[in-house]
């Protein structure tokens, strides 16, 4: 059976250095861990990686230090900052986290996974990580890495999604009393460093004697994985309209849905047909580009055809508003938009 103290022995040499952690070291050395920076690193790694998340998780930090000035924050601010880190329903969430605990809470966060499950944006995962790392709570803490490491100690041959119950499971059987936090941060670090999807380094790792999918050779093959249904395409059109100023035409996104409440240029709906309707948002001589804005989003696949015009001074837009040259920042548009803008830079 896998030993969790060969995993933190493992941990206190080994453990990856990241913005928001307190390492093993200076835990033992009596730091606790802020849970505000645990909270925000966490809703910033739903879907992304720590590579991505680290500059975001830099700027929002130095920007609003505390939870409350978090909460206090304007919206488009806190949209601007987080453009390009994708899932925008997390930006929302994250604001009205913010400021559930900064008026109803004192600006403190609850250490329990039922209290934390009862704020905005936190599901299961993020309840048990935040009540885990920073308050040291023996919560079972499940993420892709934990599954792999799973799996393949138990060579478990069950595929994905369906072995998860089983997974999750054995990992709450080895977490320990002792340590908690630390642990959920080995496993994860194991998976990301050693126990990684292509080539486990098995020859190093805390766990190879227990490691039965080592012993059956099956390490490379776990886990399994049910075949995904190839992701479907779907097509758009971008208005890009300057005016003869320099300021360019922009929409707000309503805050539900895709990219809610993100700036972005006016066009189509994005439908899984060719050619679909659409209505220019200002009367001009619109050209369209030769190529068109691709993008990738967890379900499908964006084909975004752009349109560009010149516009005169006085023309109204039927939607949207125009930002002068100098407030319009193109690093604060999602990526998708942005990819439309470079190809208009580039044409
Ligand atoms: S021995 Fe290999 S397969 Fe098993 S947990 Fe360690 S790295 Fe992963």
């Amino acid at each position: 059976m896998p030993k969790s103290s060969d995993l933190l022995e493992w941990y206190d040499h080994n453990a990856r250095t990241m913005p928001w952690r307190v390492g093993p070291q200076e835990r033992q050395a009596g730091v606790t861990p802020d849970p505000y920076r645990i909270w925000m690193s966490e809703i910033m790694l739903q879907q992304t990686t720590v590579a991505a998340v680290k500059d975001y998780f830099e700027r929002f930090t130095a920007r609003w230090a505390t939870v409350s000035d978090l909460a206090a924050a304007e919206d488009a601010d806190v949209m601007a900052e987080w453009a390009g880190l994708g899932y925008y329903a997390r930006a929302r969430n994250l604001l009205k986290c913010a400021r559930v605990v900064a008026d109803e809470l004192d600006g403190v966060f609850p250490g329990t996974v039922e209290e934390l499950l009862k704020l905005p944006g936190v599901g299961p995962y993020t309840a048990g990580a935040v009540a885990s790392i920073a308050f040291d709570h023996p919560a079972t803490v499940v993420d892709g890495n934990v599954e792999r490491v799973m799996a393949r100690l138990f060579d478990v041959h069950t595929p994905l999604p369906a072995a998860k119950p089983e997974l999750t499971d054995l990992a709450a059987a080895l977490t320990p009393d002792v340590r908690p936090g630390d642990y959920a941060q080995a496993v994860m670090d194991l998976g990301a460093t050693i126990c990684t999807p292509r080539n486990p380094a098995c020859g190093i790792c805390p766990w190879r004697q227990p490691c039965r999918a080592r012993l059956a050779g099956t390490a490379a093959d776990l886990p399994k994985k049910t075949p995904k249904k190839p992701k479907p395409i779907r097509h758009g059109v971008a208005y890009i309209a300057r005016r003869v100023d320099g300021a360019f035409l922009l929409e707000r996104r309503p805050d539900s849905g895709l990219l809610g409440g993100m700036l972005g240029w006016p066009g189509s709906d994005w439908v899984e047909v060719d050619a679909p309707a659409h209505e220019a948002p200002i009367r001009a001589e619109w050209k369209t580009l030769n190529t068109e804005a691709r993008h990738t989003f967890t379900h499908f696949h964006l084909r975004l055809k752009v349109c560009t015009a010149l516009v005169p001074m006085d023309r109204k837009p039927s939607v949207g508003e125009f930002v002068d040259a100098d407030t319009f920042d193109p690093g604060n548009l999602p990526t998708a938009m942005r990819k439309a803008f470079d190809l208009y830079s580039g044409a």
